[in-house]
């Protein structure tokens, strides 16, 4: 029974003080530049799957986004990394995250090869055994300067094994579909969702 045993743990963890509502980390890593925070703002607008956003302020780089899984009301901690200010290692270490969301951006194959190097270093440190990881390339609206192909992206994500989608935050495609994405993610693990 859910609403007896959230009360601690690793994952599940509790916010706002309601011991009902688990609680999932979500850390949105990248390059500075490619599109996490936009991308986080629209998660919190998305009415997709009945998300809203529960938060006050962002001024930590952090959003709360309520979702309903399999109509079990979740919180999703959205973690945005601040690249400049913390490792990856660190951050990481820091925050005991569920889910890893890697963004590059499409026009930027310096973007392409962080992220493929924070997927790296994560498998390498067995931090995906138990965790899931999406791959996302971000700006695709900007076709004309595209340098990283699909067919590129898939490649490293297959290779990591990890899930691979395609989005534009500037035109609003495919972010509902990554936010679905997440919480399939989620659902994977229904013993961390305390069903
Ligand atoms: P962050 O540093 O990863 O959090 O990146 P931001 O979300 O702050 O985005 C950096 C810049 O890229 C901003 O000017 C955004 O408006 C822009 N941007 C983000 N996503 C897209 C996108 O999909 N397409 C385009 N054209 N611009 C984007």
């Amino acid at each position: 029974d859910r609403h007896n045993s959230n009360a601690s743990g690793a994952s599940g963890e509790v916010i706002d003080g309601d011991p009902n509502v688990p609680a999932f980390k979500i850390a949105m890593l990248g390059a500075s530049g490619v599109g996490k925070t936009t991308l986080t703002y629209q998660f919190t607008t998305s009415d997709y799957i009945c998300a809203y956003d529960l938060s006050l302020d962002d001024d930590y780089g952090q959003k709360t986004v309520s979702v309903l899984v399999d109509n079990i009301e979740t919180d999703l901690e959205i973690i945005d990394h601040p690249a400049c200010e913390m490792s990856t290692e660190a951050f990481c270490a820091t925050y005991n995250i569920d889910l890893f969301v890697v963004v590059y951006s499409v026009i930027d194959r310096n973007t392409f090869a962080a992220a493929e190097r924070v997927l790296q270093y994560l498998k390498e440190n067995e931090m995906l055994l138990s965790r899931g990881a999406i791959l996302v390339a971000n700006k695709t609206d900007l076709q004309r300067h595209r340098v990283v192909t699909r067919q590129m992206g898939r490649k490293v994500a297959k290779e990591i094994a990890c899930k691979f989608i395609e989005t534009s935050s500037g035109l609003d495609h495919n972010v509902d579909e990554l936010l679905v994405g997440i919480v399939a993610q989620v659902k994977l693990n229904p013993q961390r969702l305390r069903l």
